[in-house]
């Protein structure tokens, strides 16, 4: 069997997440959503037990410890990803800043230009862009893929010189088949050409599986959400570079309480800058409590350690699962935390009740990545997402399992 060290280490943690202390279940839908670390539900009960008071409008003590809080959890999300404070805005997740973004951009798209994006985006960075395709007659340019599901970087090298692209907008981690972009060879191709497009990352799937480190990376716009961090449903944040902020001085698409600084008649009105400009209305306080936590517990713990660690379970997993006939893995030879597949001649829908009856919960369908079929060539699979509390005896439980089959893979395994 593999040694691994983290796993020694991470069988521990587990015990911090109170979902598993009363439900027997294998969790391998990470990429769906992740179980929420015990400080992080403390905390967000806290808030409503200690400091519930809204953040910008009341001066009293409540308000400030609330507004200290915010600054204190925007301090280590820029801590943790690089970058400065002021260029993060609090929202509710990556679908809305996702839209968001492409929305703003509006102002400085024309008609022709192109925008590279990738067929497995998931939909909240797929579709926001189909309807702005339609206004502004854009053109997609797509990602390229090799037979085995990676991304073709000779090809995409090609592609950036042979075009000129006005906004690059893709998920920094793949939420199928969990492939990191490499994002700095990217842009060494676009330095060849002298172009200089917009860069967009869709960090939901990366947040929690790789190192970001927006100083270096330098691109101008960036959105996760914090219940795939384990931390809690409905707060998200969007980074917009600075520079990128100075020189296209993007106006928010929602306007409302926090975000006029001024205003004189229905016409003569001042925006707040950003990031208030940006925060309209009350956020989720509790949230921002909660994703605190969240992120000072993977940091602490360093997400190339869980990185590596997940990657090593998927391994162990594409190994186990290789030696039984008739499955197709389709993301064997890249090193993530998921494992992609089909049981021949089995629904996908099918092989995920099935192991739900066993309490192993994974999922199945086009993992909101509508376009996935044009490159896998099949409309469903199965997904098996990994986080930190994962295990080998977990994986072994979920080999077994389909390995017996039962009710609905016994006609086939049998
Ligand atoms: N992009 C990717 C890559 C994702 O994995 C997800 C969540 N599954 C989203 C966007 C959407 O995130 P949310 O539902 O939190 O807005």
């Amino acid at each position: 069997m593999i040694e691994n060290n983290l796993e020694k280490k991470f069988l521990k943690i587990k015990k911090f997440f109170p979902f598993f202390n009363k439900n027997n279940v294998i969790y391998f839908d990470n990429a769906g959503t992740t179980q929420k670390h015990i400080k992080v539900i403390e905390m967000s009960n806290y808030y409503y037990l200690n400091d519930c008071a809204n953040i910008h409008s009341s001066d009293c003590s409540l308000s400030l410890n609330a507004l200290n809080e915010y600054k204190n959890c925007k301090q280590s999300i820029a801590k943790f990803l690089n970058c400065n404070d002021f260029e993060l805005f609090f929202s509710s997740g990556t679908t809305l800043i996702l839209n968001q973004f492409v929305l703003i951009m509006e102002k400085i798209l024309n008609e022709g230009d192109q925008i590279l994006l990738s067929y497995y985006e998931h939909s909240s960075n797929f579709f926001p862009w189909i309807k702005m395709k339609d206004k502004k007659k854009l053109k997609f340019l797509y990602l390229p893929y090799k037979n085995d599901f990676s991304v073709d970087y000779l090809q995409l090298e090609k592609l950036i010189s042979k075009n000129n692209i006005k906004v690059i907008s893709l998920a920094l981690t793949n939420n199928n088949t969990g492939e990191e972009l490499d994002i700095l060879k990217i842009k060494s191709f676009l330095k060849k050409k002298l172009q200089n497009p917009l860069i967009l990352l869709d960090a939901a799937q990366a947040v929690s599986h790789t190192k970001i480190d927006l100083k270096q990376l330098d691109i101008d716009f960036l959105a996760f959400s914090g219940h795939k961090i384990y931390g809690p449903t409905g707060i998200g944040v969007g980074y917009i570079n600075h520079k990128t902020l100075n020189k296209y001085n993007f106006d928010p698409i929602l306007l409302g309480g926090g975000a006029i600084s001024w205003c004189d008649d229905e016409v003569s009105y001042k925006l707040k800058p950003f990031p208030w400009n940006f925060e309209s209305g009350t956020l989720n306080i509790e949230a921002i409590y909660g994703l605190h936590q969240a992120i000072k517990f993977v940091d602490n713990i360093g997400v190339e350690n869980i990185s590596n660690y997940e990657k090593f379970l998927q391994k162990f997993a594409i190994l186990k699962l290789s030696k039984l006939k008739n499955i197709k893995i389709y993301n064997k030879n890249i090193s993530s935390s998921i494992v992609l597949f089909n049981v021949d001649k089995v629904f996908s829908q099918d092989v995920a009740s099935y192991l739900s009856y066993k309490n192993i919960c994974v999922r199945s369908g086009d993992h909101c990545a509508k376009f996935l079929k044009n490159i896998i060539n099949v409309t469903t699979t199965v997904r098996v997402s990994f986080a930190i509390y994962n295990n080998r005896e977990e994986v072994l439980k979920f080999i077994k399992e389909i390995e017996n089959g039962g009710d609905f893979l016994g006609g086939i395994f049998r």
